[in-house]
């Protein structure tokens, strides 16, 4: 930017752009150069340019802004127009084709302005100045309703009609930002329900979305740190500790709300004409695939099971689920990272150009590494499913093309089976370029490094439900000494089998047999205990044979099986109905004023014997949250005395906590405490997933160096 005049003009200038920015701008840094040039008598904002190779940073999608919503009440031509949008708001990255970012290279092409949007769009003191997705009630995109035999095109009977479906227990198909919703009345419990069977969904929480923060504040406790969350432009859907109940079929019993509030025009419409004041918002997909964007596949699929769908005609271009967060004591963080957050880079303080780094399986991220930013993918889902895989590659295609990227180097799981590996070896065979192969929990340890900026050798704490290990067991509870160059497997939970393998995961009384039978044994009695009594006799015996004799049950360190485990015994989750359900029934279940620990030995390995004879004796003595509260007091109490022996022995004092168990908030706060209370540095991740959604950072991060990349 050329900018002429005294300098206290110029200060001034400066000034304000940090004082004016628009909310979602991110300023890094602003440096004054004199420069020796013409004589200019105006300002003026001068076309893009594409020039080869540069790239321009593409904004997130922006919730709906306050001015915007005013101006739906009061600028005629855009009365309850619901694409209302400003230079401050709108859709960007799911409607942009290509780049430079101008309206022909996005999905609103096909609408001509008016004149009137015309002149705000090339007036510079407007401001719609060169908002490229501008439009009014005559120039732009608009809604329909169908229910399957009628359309309906005036919005005005179309929020009728939706409202009236809602409210009387119906659901609606509704498309959002980044793909299509599934909505109902939270409130419903047999409209829930229903949702629940026509999605094909297991029993997983469901989102939902309030009229506004003093509604949502009647059901959820918030803090204003969590208030400014959920009222940030990226509105996502926020982590809550429930206050008053929903319909029970939302959170199936979990003491938590993910919540948000309205971020399109449109759910501020909807709701000034909908009695409820929360509805479930759920992505728009069946089981487990991506989230539906087209209008013709929303048609086909969501319409069989939802009373109607509201469309409108201007097309997605990229899938963007919600965003998930959660506010704890350390700070934010992400569970799910999409709209609002992406294509947002990461700074780097390493080189990363031309590494594509392709994630592990479950909640999967990809990321591309231009110059010294990794620009990381939107959630695509678990590579399991064939529609995600699908999803997944065509991503990588856009975001290569939008950003101009080539691969140079590949990063990938160590797991041989993860789809995403055997894309790799598809893509350097394609590519001819060599590629690199991360341990899962060094990647989980080098994102948060590469986060935060940090390249030494640190503690790595990385507890997760599973990843491939280098002597081919599944970790998962994991002491590293590490930096992005290489880790040294300090220590790690005990190995125990998984008796039928993955079935572990939907079974987890399995594991809690299996940790039984490996400190206890054969002469255990089994049938003392609820848990197996609850158990079908074969299926107690095929494992109890599997284990006797090592047949299809792999060695696991993971923390995610020892959570499993113990929900399993204390009779929270016998099978799990959704991913991740033991562990997250055991935290739901915590008493929050026990400070008691189990005891448990520090070996070789982390040996949990005593405490599963502490709890054995428990089950008989004290409840549930109270056995639960000592359980998770115990895994932060190792962590401590690892971190403590590490410190001792090789002089680190930095600790990296990353995996998906520090998704768990208790675990997260108290270890924070506790080990800041004794001095260490403690970090976490905060931009990107503690949970393997971050993985593809930590990937770039071990490239880089791997490749000789860093500067
Ligand atoms: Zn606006
Ligand atoms: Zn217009
Ligand atoms: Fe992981």
């Amino acid at each position: 930017m050329i900018v002429q005049g005294d300098p206290s003009d110029i200060d001034r200038f400066s000034n304000d752009i940090l004082t004016y920015a628009p909310p979602a701008s991110r300023i890094k840094s602003i440096d004054v150069f004199p420069s020796i040039v013409g004589e200019y008598d105006r300002f003026t904002v001068t076309e893009s340019r594409v020039v080869n190779d540069q790239i321009t940073e593409i904004s997130p999608d922006i919730a709906v802004c306050d001015q915007c919503l005013e101006d739906m009440s009061s600028d005629p031509a855009r009365i309850d127009y619901p694409f209302i949008n400003c230079t401050n708001c709108g859709p960007r990255f799911t409607i942009i084709n290509g780049l430079p970012y101008d309206r022909p290279v996005t999905t609103m092409s096909g609408f001509r302005m008016c004149p009137k949007c015309s002149a705000e769009y090339n007036d510079i003191n407007d401001r719609r100045f060169h908002a490229q997705p501008i439009a009014c009630n005559s120039c732009g995109p608009s809604c329909e309703f169908t229910d399957g035999k009628v359309i309906i095109k005036e919005l005005r009977e179309i929020l009728d009609k939706t409202s009236s479906i809602i409210d009387g227990g119906g659901s609606l198909a509704l498309k959002g930002v980044g793909g299509y919703h599934l909505a109902c009345d939270a409130l419903n419990n047999d409209a829930v329900a229903r949702l629940r069977q026509g999605k094909n969904r297991d029993m997983k929480p469901f989102a939902v979305m309030f009229r506004d923060l003093a509604a949502l504040k009647e059901y959820c406790h918030t803090d204003s740190s969590e208030e400014k969350e959920l009222l940030s432009w990226i509105r996502p859907v926020v982590l809550l500790i429930s206050k008053r109940s929903l319909a029970p079929q939302v959170s199936n019993g979990l003491v938590t709300t993910g919540a948000l509030l309205p971020f399109m025009p449109f759910h501020y419409l909807l709701f000034r004409h909908l009695k409820t004041p929360v509805i479930v918002l759920t992505s728009g997909n069946i089981s487990e695939e991506p989230v539906i964007k087209d209008d013709s596949e929303a048609r086909d699929k969501l319409l069989k099971s939802a009373d109607a769908l509201v469309s409108y005609n201007r097309d997605i271009s990229n899938r963007a689920d919600d965003s998930v967060v959660m506010v704890t004591k350390p700070g934010i963080i992400i569970i799910r990272r999409s709209r609002g957050y992406v294509p947002r880079p990461v700074d780097l303080a390493f080189d990363a150009e031309g590494i594509l780094a392709l994630g592990a399986e479950q909640k999967n991220t990809f990321s591309i590494g231009r110059k010294n930013q990794a620009i990381m993918g939107q959630y695509t889902g678990d590579l399991k499913n064939a529609g995600v895989c699908d999803f997944y590659r065509e991503s990588i295609e856009n975001f290569s093309s939008l950003f101009r990227f080539t691969p140079r180097y590949i990063a990938h799981d160590l797991h041989p089976d993860y789809y995403s590996t055997l894309y790799a070896s598809f893509l350097r065979e394609k590519y001819g370029i060599p590629s690199v192969a991360v341990q899962h929990h060094h990647a989980h340890i080098a994102s948060c490094l590469a986060e935060r900026c940090l390249d030494e050798k640190v503690i790595g704490v990385s507890l997760d439900g599973t990843g491939y290990g280098t002597d081919g067991n599944m970790w998962g509870g994991e002491f590293m000494i590490a930096d992005t160059g290489s880790f040294e497997r300090y220590c790690h939970f005990d190995y125990v089998p998984m008796p039928g393998g993955d079935r572990v995961v939907d079974e987890p009384w399995r594991m809690a047999f299996s940790y039984l039978y490996k400190y206890f044994g054969d002469s255990f009695d089994y049938y003392s205990l609820e848990v197996f009594r609850r158990t079908e006799k074969h299926k107690l015996d095929l494992v109890s044979e599997m284990l006797g004799k090592n047949i299809n049950a792999p060695l696991s360190s993971g923390a995610g099986r020892l959570f499993d485990a113990v929900s399993a015994l204390t009779g929270l989750c016998h099978e799990a109905s959704f991913d991740s359900e033991a562990p997250m029934r055991i935290e739901s279940a915590i008493n929050h004023n026990s400070d008691v620990c189990y005891p448990f030995r520090i070996a070789d390995t982390v040996v949990f014997a005593d405490m599963f004879l502490a709890i054995l004796d428990d089950l008989k003595k004290v409840d549930v949250s109270e056995i639960s509260a000592r359980f998770h007091n115990t895994i932060a109490q190792v962590i401590v005395e690892v971190a403590e022996r590490i410190r001792s022995s090789r002089g680190i004092g930095k600790v990296v906590l990353s995996g998906g168990v520090f998704q768990n908030r208790y675990i997260l706060e108290r270890t924070f405490q506790m080990l800041e209370k004794r001095r260490f540095m403690v970090y976490t991740n905060h931009q990107v997933p503690v949970n393997d959604g971050g993985i593809s950072l930590g990937q770039t991060a071990v490239a880089s160096k791997h490749f000789g990349l860093c500067v």
